[in-house]
């Protein structure tokens, strides 16, 4: 099948109580282990680039490998989503080139890294609700900033200095009539979220039940929620590594979060650190071996093994063929009336 509406996704993992796991992408190895843990545990995926991702692989290459993606994976459901676009300009060049979803962040300006306006972040995301929605795309939206820096991407903020203002966040959805939002509940992107285990004071899951309740139908996003576990810690560590001590966001308060309206749940510090570890392992093991294949099948497998991990804790097991997925011109169409 196409790629997919995001939109769609989320409208049917709030109809069945689940989480979709949005895993970030560079090259075809990371895009087979997510197809791959898709099919294993038939789930309905987002596959999601950020500016960086896309300058990476020159946009086409992304972009072609995910086409091969539905191509070899047919029966799954997958979205192809543009993450932290810094501009209106960012998301319309990913609309155009084929993506099916896109997030504006004006929680920031242009340059990915000053905090902006209310006034500025309605004007923006509400720009690209109107382009993207005309031709059936989904729009996520921001309201509050993260922590942390991703791909450059970010304020380098300490996760609890911009919280999300629940009664903004209503206002802001209000205004702009996003179809997903990420909000700051005191998650950072990047390996080093927590100096320790997470508590009610750190990581504010009562903040995003209250914004729950004042937005019941808007689907929640939680950025920054690799869980960054210790055991993917230590092998890279063990073969050399040096990850300083870190702690990441725990399964069980993703799931608290599915529990009250998140829908998508971003990753992609863990699918990095299976990786590392099992190309440091390859090369500590076998310091003989040359050929590429060596090491990334390896590493392939690692990052698999975790994606379908988070896909079967997020609940989006087994529901990969629960809906029929309706074109973007359907899409499109619903959204005009
Ligand atoms: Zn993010």
């Amino acid at each position: 099948m196409p790629l997919v509406s995001m939109r769609q996704l989320l409208d049917e993992a709030a109809k069945g109580g689940y989480g979709v796991g949005a895993f970030n992408v560079n090259n075809m190895e990371q895009i087979q282990a997510i197809m791959e843990a898709a099919r294993e545990t038939k789930s309905p995926v987002i596959v999601q680039a950020s500016r960086g991702a896309r300058a990476y692989s020159q946009d086409n290459f992304l972009y072609h490998l995910m086409i091969a993606a539905t191509e070899v994976y047919p029966e799954i459901p997958v979205v192809l989503h543009q993450d932290h676009g810094n501009s209106p300009e960012t998301c319309k060049s990913a609309i155009n080139m084929g993506f099916t979803s896109v997030m504006m962040d004006g929680s920031l300006m242009a340059d990915g890294k000053t905090p902006s306006s209310f006034e500025y972040n309605v004007k923006v995301t509400r720009e690209v609700v109107d382009a993207a929605h005309a031709r059936g795309v989904t729009v996520e939206g921001e309201i509050g900033c993260l922590g942390g820096i991703e791909d450059g991407h970010g304020a380098g903020l300490d996760g609890l200095s911009h919280l999300t203002d629940p009664a903004q966040a209503e206002e802001f959805v209000k205004l702009t009539g996003v179809d997903a939002l990420a909000i700051a509940i005191g998650t950072s992107h990047g390996a080093y979220k927590f100096a320790k285990k997470p508590t009610g004071e750190t990581l504010k899951i009562d903040l995003l039940i209250e914004i729950h309740k004042r937005l019941p139908n808007t689907h929640l996003v939680m950025h920054g929620s690799s869980s960054v576990p210790q055991d993917l810690q230590d092998i890279i560590n063990k073969y050399g590594g040096k990850l300083k001590p870190t702690f990441g966001v725990p399964v069980e308060e993703i799931q608290r979060g599915i529990q009250n309206g998140v829908r998508k749940v971003n990753v992609d510090t863990d699918s990095r650190l299976a990786i590392t570890g099992a190309i440091r392992k390859v090369f500590a093991e076998k310091p003989e071996e040359f050929d590429p294949r060596s090491y990334l099948k390896p590493a392939r497998e690692a990052m698999k093994q975790v994606v379908m991990a988070r896909m079967i804790a997020f609940g989006q097991a087994g529901h990969a063929f629960d809906f029929t997925p309706a074109s973007l011109e359907e899409m499109a169409k619903s959204y005009a009336s």
